[in-house]
């Protein structure tokens, strides 16, 4: 069987990998959708080396073979991938603090002696039934397939605390910030700025929820953000970006005792005016992958209305047009979340 690997910068290659087989612990799923995520695009953009069994983590499939060992799925149900529970062993789950387990952060960062040895970039992947989980029949395949990224701001969401009737900003209108922001008002922002430079993805966030859009390379960008969250600044900001020039920006926005949320993975260092973060006592709060039971919370905020897939899902290939799906989602800001069917 084919399965895509990113290999190199700017490439990758469809590589021939045996079909998978059933072993203990393990099911075998035949993949609908793997989405294609930004850390597998700033792989393929960098070429820095890359953990083949996280390219490609975003999918949803049906289980074409259960192990006696797993029990939470069985043979023909839909499942998608997501975070084990803490393990209840490691050095953090022993100081109490079950949803720091490095158990389930190593096997989400693919690592450890279940990881698979590729990602969802293909028709087949034999995989670790702790981090299987059923995917709710009220949610579509596409739903399914844009899932991850869901609880990726649903993590980030509820590690800030946000209250109802706070004033949001979200920096970077991706995939992820466009999902913050969604998430941010589900949970009661009471208004909700979202500044990104492309004009598409302004109109997809005023057309999923925010209040007001900015493009941040206008001159009065600043200025119109204070007019809109008042001139103290904003109560929780967060910056999904992932540009360093951007992280101190958003302690610029924050209002004096309010919260910054990091969850762009910046890409690189940051030079920051660390006495305004002191003086503002600034909460910094960042946010990285997400827990077992988000995939559960993300599901039902999908069937209910409360966050919607569908405007972020710009087109679905095939295997083998994923090389042309990356040049794509790196150059032409009109594609926002790119699903690949292995079946095509
Ligand atoms: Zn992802
Ligand atoms: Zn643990």
């Amino acid at each position: 069987m084919q399965v895509g690997l990113v290999t190199g910068k700017e490439q990758i290659e469809l590589k021939d990998f045996p079909e998978p087989v059933v072993e203990p612990g393990k099911v075998v799923v035949d993949i609908a959708y793997c989405g294609i995520c930004g850390t597998d695009l700033h792989a393929w953009l960098s070429g820095s080396p890359y953990n083949p069994a996280i390219c490609g983590h975003e999918w949803v499939g049906h289980a074409s073979e259960v192990h006696s060992s797993v029990t939470t799925c069985k043979e023909g149900d839909r499942v998608a991938a997501g975070g084990r529970t803490a393990c209840g062993q490691c050095s953090t789950c022993q100081r109490g603090d079950a949803e720091h387990c490095e158990t389930a952060f190593a096997a989400i960062c693919g690592m450890g002696p279940m990881a698979a040895p590729h990602g969802g970039f293909a028709p087949r992947i034999a995989f670790d039934g702790g981090r299987i989980y059923q995917v709710a029949p009220s949610l579509t395949d596409e739903q399914a397939g844009i899932l991850e990224p869901v609880t990726i701001a649903v993590h980030a969401i509820r590690r800030t605390g946000i209250r109802l009737g706070d004033r949001v900003v979200v920096i970077g209108g991706g995939p992820i910030g466009l999902l913050v922001l969604q998430c941010a008002k589900a949970a009661g922002a009471g208004t909700c700025v979202l500044l990104e430079p492309q004009e598409s993805r302004r109109k997809l966030a005023a057309a999923t929820g925010a209040d007001l859009v900015i493009d941040p390379m206008t001159a009065d960008a600043s200025e119109q953000l204070f007019a809109h969250v008042g001139s103290g600044g904003a109560d929780v900001v967060f910056e999904c970006a992932g540009i360093p020039a951007t992280i101190n920006q958003a302690v610029t926005y924050a209002r004096r005792g309010g919260t910054v949320s990091l969850v762009g993975v910046a890409s690189g260092k940051a030079e920051i005016e660390a006495a305004q973060w002191l003086v503002k006592e600034i909460r910094l709060q960042s946010s990285i992958a997400s827990l077992r039971e988000e995939f559960f919370m993300a599901q039902s905020l999908i069937a209910d209305g409360r966050i919607k897939t569908e405007p972020l899902h710009t087109s679905t290939v095939s295997l083998d047009g994923i090389g042309d799906a990356f040049a794509a989602l790196a150059r032409n800001p009109l594609e926002v979340k790119v699903l690949v069917d292995p079946r095509l």
